[in-house]
């Protein structure tokens, strides 16, 4: 079988469906492949968080910016697709939190101290599986449950190999494939950015337990709303791609959530996913340099955050548009 979309996008994370949505809403007919099931983004806490993300990882003002910009771009995604956008905010519990509001609130965040710490209402928050299925189902993109084994450019085009035998062409491909490691065929220069990404386990845990009005974090755990109660997480484990679940820090994880929370709760389903990161922590967005190859990789833990910024830098680069201000931080010709 062979079919000849306009773009082809290899990984249907939330990196990869941010894209093809996009590039579906510009007109394009767009091909997503991927072998279906969990990925780090159909697990994640769907925190869009740029406040107390910048605060956790001390970014500097321009970062904190560019986060803030990620996230102003989430009203109209949500409001494309009808997707319930939570902006409650998030609370922040901690012995420091005085010096965390003055920090925020110098990166230009809001933050009003609270009884045992600080609230910003310029974190928010949405419900991952919803979203990652309406935007598989988003005009003009195609599902399409494969593996890719291979990716070999001929002449104007690229040839994709299914590992079943299928194969597709498009002038335009879009590799959104997490931190797996590089597809086979790939020119040097590209396998070698795809290799660099570095892989961070982590792992969280779903408790059925009274929901807090919005998401509150510390600087070891945080609890989110979500799966019939909340999910708490989530460990930061660099180079472990693993996927077995560790019951320990399971359980030191609920121990610790539900101490933020005050209550009591029952833990379910231990849930673990590989995000993938650059040295810099920003994502891969844009042309690769290899004629319609385009990367939308390694977000590291804001994936969700990131995704319409990364869609549009990709597009923009599919196009030929003039990219965005943010697109020079993402280039994935950085680091060469
Ligand atoms: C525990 C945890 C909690 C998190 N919480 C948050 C959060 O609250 N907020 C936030 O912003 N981020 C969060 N993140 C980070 C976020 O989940 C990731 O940054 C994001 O999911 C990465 O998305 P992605 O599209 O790059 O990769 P993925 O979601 O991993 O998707 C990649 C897809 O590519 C497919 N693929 C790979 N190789 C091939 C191939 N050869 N052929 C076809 N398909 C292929 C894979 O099967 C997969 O489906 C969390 C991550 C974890 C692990």
């Amino acid at each position: 079988m062979a079919s000849s979309p306009d773009v082809i996008v290899i990984g249907a994370g939330v990196l990869g469906l941010c894209t093809a949505a996009e590039l579906g809403a510009r007109g394009h007919a767009v091909t997503v492949i991927d072998p279906g099931g969990a990925n780090a983004s159909s697990i994640a806490a769907g925190m869009i968080a740029p406040a107390l993300e910048s605060l956790l990882d001390d970014l500097s003002p321009d970062r904190a910016a560019l986060l803030k910009r990620a996230r102003d771009l989430w009203p109209s995604v949500a409001g494309s697709y009808g997707l319930k956008l939570h902006r409650d905010g998030a609370d922040w519990r901690g012995a420091n939190a005085q010096a965390a509001s003055a920090r925020l609130q110098a990166l230009g965040f809001d933050a009003r101290p609270s009884e045992n710490g600080l609230t910003t209402s310029d974190d928010w928050r949405i419900d991952v599986g919803p979203a990652l299925t309406t935007l598989a189902r988003a005009p003009g993109v195609t599902m399409v449950r494969g593996r890719v084994a291979r990716l070999l450019g001929e002449g104007r085009r690229w040839r994709v190999e299914g590992g079943d035998g299928r194969v597709w062409f498009s002038s335009t491909v879009v590799l959104a494939t997490g931190a797996d490691p590089s597809i086979p065929g790939l020119a040097d220069g590209v396998a070698a950015i795809v290799s660099g990404v570095q892989p961070i386990r982590g792992q969280l845990t779903a408790v059925v337990t009274a929901a807090p009005p919005r998401v509150v974090r510390a600087a070891d755990v945080y609890v989110a709303p979500g799966e019939g109660g909340v999910v708490i997480g989530a460990t930061m484990e660099p180079g472990r791609r693993d996927l077995e679940p560790d019951a320990a820090e399971s359980l030191r994880q609920v121990k610790a959530g539900l101490a933020l929370l005050g209550g009591d709760g029952e833990a379910g389903a231990v849930r673990v996913g590989v995000r993938g990161a650059t040295r810099d922590g920003l994502p891969l967005a844009g042309p690769t340099g290899e004629p319609g190859l385009h990367l939308a990789l390694a977000p590291r833990r804001n994936g969700w955050l990131m995704g319409p910024l990364v869609a549009q830098v990709v597009a923009d680069g599919i196009e030929g548009r003039a990219p965005v201000s943010d697109a020079a931080a993402l280039d994935p010709l950085r680091f060469a």
